[in-house]
């Protein structure tokens, strides 16, 4: 938990945050960007090197082609402009887990800018408005080794240098300091993170660092066009965490500026336990990087074939296919929002809902009967016992009236704890069906009619949308375990007086 000094409302509304993030995405490459050896996760240190990624001398880096192409196609996902020449250069600072003393990075000529994502601003429950955040820049650039300070022998008195992610490629993302709150931030953060995984081109796996997030914040008098003195907010491993981090820097920094002090621009690390950030170093400038164009690499060309080759490999992104399963499978934009969670469910359920006889109603059992099981679980959508192939064909039954709701609860149930598919199971079961049986249905029915002569006569009179209302009053009598197809039978029999 955070714990923040707790400042009054008034005080806190007084000043504005002002934020951007930089985001660095591991890319999903099998090799490194610059040599051949591998990037595979967890292997033993130091396996996975060679005189390139060492840093050794005369050994000459060639650029991994892959490595462009999902950096390209990510910035094409974030709407920026790729650039047709791009730049590489040497970023130089020493630090033990950089054995070249520099880093081969993009500095005034990167590989696309001027991108942005929407955002959805909850103003209130019923109010969402949407809100631009500008992205400033995409580029490559190579990863640092690890240094280990636990896991060995030695390691109260040493610390170790894993060198296997030295050079694995990454796009570092950075924002605009278009966000206000730490709430657009995360927001920011989700969508991002939904945005390249839809593209394939990273894992976005935040435990293995596939997504590591710096976060820049100051404060301003609100109505004060300058931007306040910033502090950066280093390598935070989780959106909740960025969130809570930068609740905390800007209580600290309205405190200091309120006591009448300055705010000192450094990076500062989040301790999560604590709730609680922590002056690390005076932040470098970029001049104290000495960038210059590195001179072992030719400029980078992607020119307009090979950009539009790529860009035949862009999904269909996550805002809009929401859109468009919303219009084509007439759901909601709450079912819209949970179905296209990740790829592969939007994927599965699509595949599902172009052969169900109501999609409508496999999107309402994802939702509500699925979903809610494998959280309870702990389980994930791929271990789900049901597939989507199953719910269709349960909500197939369901629609034609084969079995009732409350069946079809019992039978996922059974799915779950057996961990096998519906439609196994509803062989194992001996295929079950709701009982046909109408006469309470019937009796139900006759004591309406003879309650509501009003609307009968309406009914009968030709205005036949009223058999919406005797459904209704059908349905709630039954506590919603009447079959809706054969109230609709019953009652338009009555109805009809035959
Ligand atoms: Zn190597």
């Amino acid at each position: 938990m955070a714990t923040t000094p707790a400042l009054s409302e008034d005080l806190l509304a007084k000043y504005e945050p002002v934020i951007g993030l930089e985001v660095h995405v591991q890319l999903l490459t099998a090799s490194k960007i610059f040599c051949s050896c591998s990037t595979r996760f967890g292997d033993p240190p130091n396996t996975n090197v060679c005189p390139v990624c060492l840093g050794l001398p005369g050994a000459l880096p060639v650029l991994n082609r892959k490595a462009v192409e999902f950096a390209v196609l990510a910035a094409m996902a974030l709407e920026c402009r790729i650039n047709e020449v791009s730049i590489f250069a040497r970023k130089n600072y020493f630090y033990p887990d950089l054995p070249k003393g520099y880093q081969i990075s993009q500095y005034d000529k990167p590989l696309a800018e001027f991108g942005f994502i929407d955002i959805d601003l909850n103003e209130s429950k019923t109010n969402v408005s949407k809100k631009k955040i500008g992205i400033t820049r995409l580029h490559l650039e190579e990863d640092a080794g690890k240094s280990l300070h636990e896991g060995f022998a030695d390691a109260a008195s040493k610390t170790a240098i894993d060198l296997n992610r030295t050079g694995v490629p990454l796009a570092e993302i950075v924002s605009e300091p278009d966000m206000r709150s730490p709430e657009e931030a995360y927001e920011y953060l989700t969508r991002l993170k939904e945005i390249i995984l839809y593209t394939g081109v990273s894992d976005c796996n935040m435990e293995e660092g596939s997504l590591r997030c710096d976060a820049n914040i100051s404060v301003r008098p609100r109505g004060q066009k300058e931007f306040g003195t910033k502090t950066e907010v280093k390598n935070v491993n989780s959106f909740r965490f960025v969130k809570q981090a930068l609740e905390y820097e800007i209580e600290r920094h309205i405190e200091v500026l309120e006591s009448g002090g300055k705010i000192t621009q450094e990076s500062r690390l989040y301790n999560a336990h604590e709730g609680k950030t922590y002056g690390m170093r005076s932040k470098e400038q970029a001049h104290d990087y000495r960038y210059f164009p590195e001179p072992d690499l030719l400029p980078l060309v992607v020119d307009e074939k090979w950009q539009a080759a790529i860009r035949a490999g862009l999904p269909e992104l996550p805002e809009a296919r929401r859109q468009r399963m919303m219009k084509e499978y007439g759901i909601t934009a709450g079912d819209a929002h949970t179905l296209t969670l990740t790829r592969a469910l939007a994927d599965q359920f699509e595949s599902a809902a172009r052969t169900a006889k109501n999609p409508k109603r496999v999107a309402n059992l994802v939702q509500s009967e699925l979903l809610g099981r494998l959280k309870e679980k702990g389980l994930e959508l791929e271990q789900s016992p049901i597939s989507m192939a199953g719910v269709t064909a349960s909500a197939d039954l369901v629609e034609s009236g084969a079995i009732s709701g409350k069946m079809l609860k019992d039978l996922y149930d059974l799915c779950f704890e057996r961990n096998h598919d519906f439609p196994a199971v509803y062989e194992e079961q001996g295929r079950p069906e709701q009982s046909r049986d109408t006469s309470a249905l019937e009796k139900l029915a006759d004591e309406l009619i003879a309650a509501n002569p009003k609307q009968v006569e309406q009914y009968r009179a030709g205005k036949k949308t009223m058999i919406a209302f005797f459904v209704g009053q059908v349905m709630k009598a039954s506590k919603g375990q009447a079959n809706p197809q054969l109230v609709n039978e019953v009652l338009t029999k009555r109805l009809e007086g035959n």
